[in-house]
């Protein structure tokens, strides 16, 4: 059964939906994967040209679209614009329409968030070498969650599976 949000929009509407709403979400992770690493904010502080400090502005921060009408440069100093950023708009765009089948065993929702979170952590480790361990917890408890809400609970696996991934993460900040 479809989940209740999918089910009664149009044709279509589902999928370009998940994809607009994933290349936002994306483009919040890009913004984390430049300023975690240096303990800047992810909530507050406009989005700047890393090249000229020039503040975005709105149409320039539309994900996929500006970073291809720029040609991945700054408007005004026409520094370059990392393909990070991209990478990061297209992934959560994936994630989101690849989640959309899901949506048939009321999934859909948990398997955007749990592969944002999965997003964010491969790009951290690939570009920083870095994975907080914070972040790997959000995951680790968000995936409980998932396992633990489902309504089959009988489901052993999953939960103890994600009870495992729990606790070797309580052993690797304990460590
Ligand atoms: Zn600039």
């Amino acid at each position: 059964m479809l989940e209740p949000a999918f089910s009664s929009l149009p044709a279509g509407v589902p999928l370009v939906g998940s994809a607009i709403l994933g290349a936002i979400v994306g483009s919040f992770l890009g913004a984390a994967l430049e300023r975690l690493p240096s303990g800047r904010s992810i909530v507050s502080g406009r989005s700047a040209c890393d090249g000229c400090g020039k503040a975005l502005t709105v149409v320039e921060l539309v994900p996929v679209l500006s970073w291809l009408v720029q040609a991945g440069r700054c408007r005004t100093c026409g520094s370059r614009i990392g393909g990070w950023q991209l990478a990061c708009e297209l992934g959560g765009a994936g994630i989101g329409v690849a989640s959309l089948p899901l949506a048939r065993d009321g999934l859909a929702l948990a398997a955007m968030l749990l592969g944002w979170q999965l997003l964010l952590l491969a790009l951290l480790d690939l570009r920083h070498l870095w994975l907080p361990r914070l972040l790997v917890g959000w995951l680790a408890a968000s995936g409980l969650l998932v396992a633990f809400a489902r309504a089959r609970v009988t489901d052993d696996a999953g939960v103890i599976g994600t009870a495992l991934a729990g606790a070797c993460w309580v052993m690797q900040c304990c460590g």
